[in-house]
Parts: C-alpha cells; sequence; structure tokens
C-alpha cells in the first residue's frame, strides 16, 4: 500500500479519497473567509522577520501531509494580507469580488485551461468573445469594436498605446509626444516607457481645480508641438482617477482628438465600470467614442485579481498590431476560429472569462448595476456625515464612489496638518478597524475613501468615521502637550 501511494506522489498524483477530503478543506476555508471576514481585523501588521522565521528554509526534499500545509497557508500566508475584500477596506482600490467567481477560477486553473488558440480552448474562448462584446455593449462602443481580457489596468493601457504606437506612428517613434494630466495613473506612463518613449515625450499637463484634464492648455500645448516640428499621437483621458475619482471631459476630449487626429485613449481601470448605473453614464458621457479603453474587472465589476480588459474602437486593429505567427502554430488556423493569443502580448493565456461570464449570468446586470450603485452611495453618506462635523474638512467631494477629506487639528502648521493626516491613517490601519490611505493632492496630506464594497453597510461608514475622530482628537491633545515627537520638532523650531 504505502509503495503504490509513494509511487502516485512520486507522479504528483492524489486519489479520490484524497481529492475529496482536501476539496471539503478548501471549501471550509473560503466559506470561513466570506462569512467571517468582517469580524476580523482588515489587515494585520506582520514583520519581515516574523514570516522569515515561518518561512524561509532549504528547498523541500520531501514532502508533507497536503492538510497540514493547508492550514500553514492559511495561518502563515493567507491571514498576513490587507484583506481587499473587506468591508472595510477603503484603501487604494478594493477588490470586493465574489464567491461564484471564485469557483469559476478554481474550476479553470483545475481543467488547466490555456486560452491561446481556437484549437486548444474553443468553449473559453467563445465565452471570453461573449463577454468582451457584453462589456463593450455596456461601454456604448460600436459593432466593429473589440478586446482582450489581460492581467489589469496596467496591461490593458500597455497593450491599447502599443496599437496606438502602431496605428498612428507605424512604430516610429521619433518626435512622437502623447498627452496626460498629472492624475493620470502611473501605469500609462510606465507602459509608454515600456514602449521605448522616452519621460520627454509624455506631456503631462497640470490638472485643474477640479483635478480634470484642461481642454485649454492641452490645445495650446499640442499646436505649440505641431509648430516645433514634434508628432502629437495620442490623448490619454481617465474615466475615475485613482485618486479622486475626477473624470475628464471625455465628450470634449474625443471633439478635440477628432479634430487633431489624435488617438483617444480612455484609463477607465478604475471608473468604467460606473457606466452600468444610471448616475456612472451619465458622468461618463463621451466614452463611447473612445479609440481604445482600459477596464478592470477586477475593481468595481467585482472579480477576484487578475482581469482587466482592453477595448478597441477597431477590433481588428489589436491582431494587426500583435500578430506574428510562428510556424508550428500554423495547424492551430481554421476559418472563423479565433486564435486569442494572435490579439495580445501573451502566448499562453489562462482563462479570465470563465469567472466573469458566471458570475454575470448567476447575478444578471441588474445586481451588478445595483452594487456599483452602492458604491456612489457609501461615499455620499460619507461626506454627509464629514460635512456636519467642524473637525474634517472635504477636499474632493463624493465622486465615482471616492471621497478625499482631512482632519484639522487647531491652530497647526501645514506641516502639523499634514503629519495629522498621515498619523491618522497610520493609527486606523494598526487598530486593523478599518483601512484607508492617505494621498497628497497639491501639497496637502488627505485622506482617502474608496467605498465601492457593496457589503459595505451605513454603520461600517459610521464606525470608521467615529474611530478617525476619536483618533485626530487624541493625536490632537498629545500633540498639544508636546507627546508626539515629530511635532514638538515643529513648536520648537517655530518658538
Ligand atoms: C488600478 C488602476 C490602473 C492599474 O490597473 P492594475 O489592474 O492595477 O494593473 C490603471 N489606471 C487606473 C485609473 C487605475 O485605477
Amino acid at each position: 500500500m504505502s509503495t503504490s501511494k509513494e509511487q502516485s506522489r512520486s507522479a504528483l498524483q492524489l486519489s479520490s479519497e484524497e481529492m475529496r477530503a482536501l476539496g471539503n478543506d478548501l471549501v471550509e476555508l473560503l466559506v470561513e473567509h466570506f462569512t467571517t471576514l468582517r469580524d476580523k481585523p482588515v489587515a494585520r501588521n506582520v514583520s519581515r522577520f516574523d514570516l522569515e522565521e515561518r518561512l524561509r528554509e532549504p528547498p523541500p526534499l520531501h514532502g508533507t501531509n497536503p492538510h497540514i500545509m493547508l492550514r500553514q497557508l492559511h495561518d502563515d500566508i493567507l491571514r498576513n494580507v490587507a484583506h481587499s475584500d473587506h468591508p472595510r477596506f477603503f484603501a487604494f482600490v478594493p477588490g470586493p469580488s465574489n464567491f461564484i467567481s471564485v469557483i469559476a477560477d478554481v474550476l479553470t486553473s483545475g481543467f488547466n485551461i490555456d486560452a491561446c488558440t481556437w484549437l486548444t480552448a474553443s468553449g473559453p474562448t467563445e465565452v471570453e468573445l461573449v463577454v468582451i462584446d457584453w462589456l463593450r455593449q455596456l461601454c456604448g462602443l460600436p459593432v466593429s469594436s473589440g478586446g482582450l481580457l489581460v492581467s489589469g489596468g496596467s496591461m490593458a493601457n500597455l497593450t491599447a498605446l502599443a496599437v496606438a504606437r502602431h496605428v498612428m506612428l507605424k512604430d516610429c517613434l521619433t518626435d512622437a509626444v502623447i498627452y496626460c494630466s498629472d492624475q493620470t495613473h502611473s501605469s500609462v506612463e510606465r507602459g509608454l516607457r515600456v514602449l521605448g518613449f522616452s519621460p520627454a515625450q509624455i506631456r503631462k499637463l497640470p490638472s485643474d481645480a477640479d483635478f480634470r484634464l484642461p481642454i485649454d492648455v492641452l490645445r495650446e500645448v499640442v499646436i505649440a508641438d505641431r509648430t516645433s516640428g514634434k508628432r502629437p499621437f495620442c490623448v490619454v483621458a481617465n474615466a475615475g482617477t485613482t485618486n479622486t475619482g475626477a473624470v475628464d471631459p471625455l465628450d470634449m476630449l474625443a471633439d478635440f482628438c477628432a479634430a487633431q487626429q489624435l488617438w483617444f485613449h480612455v484609463d477607465g481601470a478604475y471608473g468604467a465600470a460606473a457606466v452600468l448605473c444610471e448616475r456612472g453614464r451619465s458622468i461618463l458621457t463621451g466614452l463611447d467614442r473612445a479609440d481604445s479603453l482600459a477596464f478592470d474587472p477586477h475593481k468595481w465589476l467585482f472579480q477576484p485579481f487578475e482581469i482587466g480588459c482592453v477595448l478597441l474602437r477597431d477590433g481588428a486593429l489589436l491582431r494587426d498590431t500583435f500578430y506574428h505567427m510562428p510556424e508550428y502554430l500554423k495547424d492551430s488556423e481554421r476559418d472563423e476560429a479565433v486564435n486569442l493569443s494572435e490579439y495580445g502580448i501573451q502566448l499562453t493565456r489562462g482563462s479570465r472569462a470563465l469567472k466573469l461570464w458566471l458570475s454575470l449570468k448567476t447575478f444578471g446586470i441588474e445586481a451588478f448595476r445595483e452594487a456599483i450603485e452602492r458604491g456612489f452611495a457609501s461615499a455620499e453618506l460619507t461626506e454627509r456625515i464629514l460635512s456636519t462635523r467642524p473637525q474634517w474638512e472635504i477636499i474632493t467631494p463624493a465622486q465615482m464612489g471616492i471621497i478625499t477629506f482631512r482632519y484639522l487639528p487647531k491652530r497647526r502648521s501645514v506641516r502639523e496638518v499634514n503629519e495629522c493626516n498621515q498619523h491618522i491613517a497610520d493609527e486606523m490601519l494598526a487598530d486593523g478597524f478599518a483601512f484607508l490611505t492617505a494621498t497628497t493632492l497639491r501639497g496637502q496630506r488627505v485622506l482617502r475613501m474608496c467605498t465601492i464594497n457593496p457589503r459595505t453597510t451605513a454603520d461600517d461608514i459610521h464606525m470608521t468615521i467615529e474611530r478617525l475622530a476619536r483618533i485626530g482628537n487624541e493625536l490632537d491633545c498629545n500633540m498639544s502637550e508636546g507627546l508626539v515627537k515629530p511635532y514638538r520638532e515643529v513648536v520648537v523650531l517655530r518658538s
């Protein structure tokens, strides 16, 4: 018996009983995660030293019982994350996720799907074409549009910009210039660097009072660049900035790009999902005029990581840009067969479509619409509560599920106010009740909440603000008594 078991292990195999038993453990872990998450700390603070001690070891020559390994995976690894699906995770952009998509991801991995060609994965390929077409319709793009599922917004931006480079510049970068606002996500600049553009070719224009790309300035700069012999080729607009949820004037920018013959790329990685609801659709007027669009279902469409989507107004351009057929793949070419590896950078590619398909089919678009509306409502509730309390200042009002604000300690310098707000964010994280991050807007350190988790309740918001206020008050008192070190330094400097 023991020899046959060892033999099967050496083929990396389990018996059906073993698989069932482990499967039960797996389901228990997942159900426990989904049902008890809100009672747990949003994040745990563990040191590198601690984890080194627990996890660093030589390569394991011999195996261990998988039930024990699953337990360790849970205790030492999965517990030590900031739970982006926690209802009080307000930092960065949350990943609220959903259980149905988790199941699809498990199956996708279990069946080891390679969605690179029709031959290897006709079913998943068809599903990918279907969900991309659903996203296309929801965004109001024409039938000629197409797209690809990628790892996230960064890859969606990179892929779209590679198409823009190919179509607009014929892949020749000399004197080419691209425009965006200073609120544009860092992945755009990174993607451009990967594509070979130098920082001098990226014009990051100062955003206006509402953190939007100022079209008048844009017009002047483009014309000046043209006059001096440069080749303006693309404008990157934001459909919901990560910082404040600001939406650039998409419709006007689309007009401008059409008139100036510029590629119009819209980074909707965060905000594009809002087109599903009425309010979002009106804010995002002009989204349907993009030449290319980045859309991240692993953010506001509640999918587990990773799934991003790039949409092209002219879907054929993806294949024009990326298609180079290696000899040994020629076999996979069939009439009407779509080989998605020809539409992007990856050859072997997991199927990201199944989770989006299964969850959209299971819950229906209406449920998603309602879930997205909750994100708007939670940010607005936050704003209403804060605006009734004098110690808080709203910096940018609730827009697209994001609000920024700051605590105003009494009679303090600019620097002290900045430090105080950073401290509040740090203290809240250490406390574990909620997680929000600070961001810098025009030199002010401010608190920011992104409230797109549909499982966030009004109580969660109320209690989070209570705690923030308590932390702020305590800091304020300690500052007055000189108990907070950095502030005493400042006081000494000023006296
Ligand atoms: C999150 C985000 C990105 C990057 O997307 P990833 O999925 O993290 O690669 C790009 N742009 C915006 C506006 C985002 O919010």
